[in-house]
């Protein structure tokens, strides 16, 4: 299991390698002194509305017919524009304009995820991650953002500690933003612990993800940010499955898992929706986890960052893992671009499909 969450912690004792250690030590100074913060440094935050499927079809249908969305079309009314970013609960189901995806193959050079022989998950996610981009932008409804480049996949000669291969665009946020993500992932866990007192409890207590060395931490909560200031609509996570314990011989799992949000998050809703479509479309081309912990095919959570941890995200997020590493089928290039095709069809049964 490759995923990062914020809890367990305590496990990484025994399994972490050494750059572990290295990752946390140069995590970014400011972290430092997140203890002692004062209170009223952090920014008064309340949640603002999830985005809401409706208001995305409609813009969806409209952008698709190249017309741009009167704001009476999204049941509004009012003057939002898109853009304008507030803190204070920014009303996210009467968005206008194109919807805006984020596409986030998971893990980086640094950080490459399952690794199995000479396979690292990093490459593989990020060639999904590129199909499914190249098939996103052929509508016109759509706005395609991603956080790391194609042009790099590791090649021996390269320097891995010159370059994680993040996009131009995603790595300035990356390099400008260090103490406004650190503010970020703050106060929206302060006021979330503070608002879901007693119902937090460990959602996913037999699922045992890795949690994000210090670095990765802080650049899965700048995508958190990055979604919220730029008001991304819909986000895509893409990646490949391992599990603990795996020897060479035995390799007991295969099929993939779609991982959203619960309904503690302010996107559950709307997430469990985009993955229960994105679920059906690769039920025609995958088989999904035999896991007995994957069972149900979707599972809900709170704890993973990348669905939007601590109620950080208005957007509707799915973590998708589309199988094993170690599965042969993924070596096949046609299986990657299938990957993202029939996500694609997921993304668009989601905002066109009646129920
Ligand atoms: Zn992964």
């Amino acid at each position: 299991m490759i995923k990062f969450s914020v809890k367990n912690f305590s496990k990484i004792i025994l399994v972490v390698p050494a750059f572990f250690f290295l990752a946390v030590m140069s995590f970014p100074r400011e972290a430092t002194s997140q203890n002692t913060s004062t209170e009223t440094k952090l920014a008064k935050i309340s949640f603002g509305s999830a985005v809401n499927r409706e208001n995305l079809k409609a813009r969806f249908q409209a952008y698709s017919n190249n017309l741009s969305l009167a704001p009476s079309a999204t049941n509004s009314g009012d003057n939002s524009t898109v853009g304008s970013v507030t803190s204070s609960s920014p009303d996210n189901n009467q968005r206008t304009g194109k919807i805006k995806i984020l596409v986030v193959p998971g893990h980086d050079n640094e950080y490459p995820g399952a690794e199995i022989g000479n396979i690292r998950e990093a490459d593989f996610n990020l060639k999904i991650a590129e199909y499914l981009k190249n098939f996103l932008e052929q509508e016109t409804a759509f706005e395609v953002y991603t956080t790391r480049d194609a042009d790099f996949i590791k090649t021996e000669t390269e320097n891995k500690q010159d370059k994680n291969g993040y996009t131009d665009y995603f790595q300035k946020y990356l390099d400008e933003n260090i103490s406004e993500v650190l503010d970020f992932r703050q106060s929206y866990k302060e006021e979330t612990e503070k608002k879901f007192k007693n119902s937090l409890s460990s959602s996913s207590k037999k699922i045992e993800h890795n949690p994000a060395p210090g670095e990765m931490l802080y650049r899965l909560y700048a995508v958190n940010k990055f979604v919220e200031d730029n008001q991304i609509d819909l986000v895509i996570h893409i990646h490949l499955n391992d599990y603990a314990g795996r020897t060479g011989e035995e390799w007991k799992y295969k099929g993939f898992s779609i991982y959203v949000p619960d309904n503690t998050l302010r996107n559950g809703k709307e997430s469990q929706a985009l993955g229960k479509y994105i679920s059906k479309t690769l039920d025609d081309n995958f088989k999904n986890s035999n896991n007995p912990v994957e069972k149900k095919k979707i599972i809900l959570g709170h704890e993973l960052i990348a669905n939007g941890a601590n109620n950080t995200i208005a957007a509707a997020s799915v973590l998708i893992e589309y199988g094993y590493i170690y599965e042969d089928r993924f070596q096949n290039e046609e299986t990657l671009k299938k990957a993202a095709e029939q996500t694609y069809l997921g993304i668009k049964n989601y905002l066109t499909k009646k129920l």
